[in-house]
């Protein structure tokens, strides 16, 4: 995707249960309900983006799988469900085969961004939602998006894992995604309250600076519920605090990426 208004970006973090799902949902929905076009793609073989959003993995008959092993186009693999605002390509456990049935396929690390770009011109923004791991799969996240987005939660590991992050982030930038930038640490399940996590806060504040991003996620059960219902916090309970949370997040992305230089290739 290198049109002009799509800005693609994915939402990584090796750990497992730190909000990259929740996230990815939520600022699509919130990207959405500021009256950006989007399209959110499901990177995870567990779908929980796909039935956090509203679709049904086990019944999609095409989902990002087909797109990555080029058996079906990108376009014909988007989906709208029903209750959201934004576009989506799923994803279900067959995903799980792709790392294997990749290897040996040229450009095996830029299945994804070859797909997605004959759709550049008809989103504002695209979401990737990576498997929590360092993957063929989150490869193929990373080379397709200009910048990621981080979600962690305030507790001491965190800063551990993110070195690991950061370098994998290095290692593309410089050898196969010129474009690709760590745009920000979006704070997650944020309880104030907690001494340490604020603590981590400030740390990250002072280690990371603008690349911290100005709105905090607060923990919110109403974020929680919502996939049980088949939608994001945001569509679920809009006055939630943490619905209300990612939807100033989708303005702070949309002021962010205007101030975002194209093909920079300068920070990672
Ligand atoms: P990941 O995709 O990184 O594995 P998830 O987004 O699935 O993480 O979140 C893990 C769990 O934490 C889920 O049960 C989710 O509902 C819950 N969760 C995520 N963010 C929040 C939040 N801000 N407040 C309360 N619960 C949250
Ligand atoms: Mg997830």
């Amino acid at each position: 995707m290198g049109g002009d208004l799509s800005r693609v970006f994915c939402i990584a973090n090796q750990k497992g249960g730190v909000g990259k799902t929740t996230t990815a949902v939520n600022l699509a929905a919130g990207l959405a309900a500021h009256g950006q076009r989007v399209l959110l793609i499901d990177l995870d073989p567990q779908g929980n983006a796909t039935m956090g959003s509203g679709a049904d993995k086990r019944t999609l008959e095409r989902t990002v799988y087909h797109v990555l092993l080029g058996l079906a186009t990108a376009q014909e693999a988007v989906v709208r469900p029903p209750e959201v605002m934004y576009d989506l390509i799923g994803a279900n456990r067959e995903l799980a085969g792709a790392e294997v049935e990749l290897v040996g396929i040229e450009r095996r690390e830029l299945r994804l961004r070859d797909a997605l770009a004959p759709l550049a011109d008809r989103y504002d923004f695209a979401l990737i939602d990576c498997p929590p791991s360092l993957s063929l799969l989150t490869l193929n996240g990373l080379c397709a998006v200009h910048g990621v987005i981080v979600p962690m939660q305030c507790e001491y590991f965190a800063l551990e894992g993110l070195t690991d992050l950061v370098n994998t982030i290095k290692r593309v930038h410089a050898g196969l995604n010129r474009e690709l930038q760590l745009i920000g640490l979006l704070r997650v399940m944020f309880d104030s309250r907690m001494t340490l996590q604020q603590q981590v806060s400030d740390q990250l504040e002072s280690h990371f600076g603008d690349k911290v991003f100005r709105t905090i996620i607060p923990r919110n059960v109403r974020l929680a519920e919502a996939p049980s219902h088949g939608v994001p916090g945001v569509v679920f309970d809009r006055n939630a605090r943490g619905a209300q949370a990612y939807v100033s997040f989708g303005a702070e992305m949309i002021e962010r990426v205007k101030t975002m230089v194209p093909s920079s290739g300068a920070t990672a």
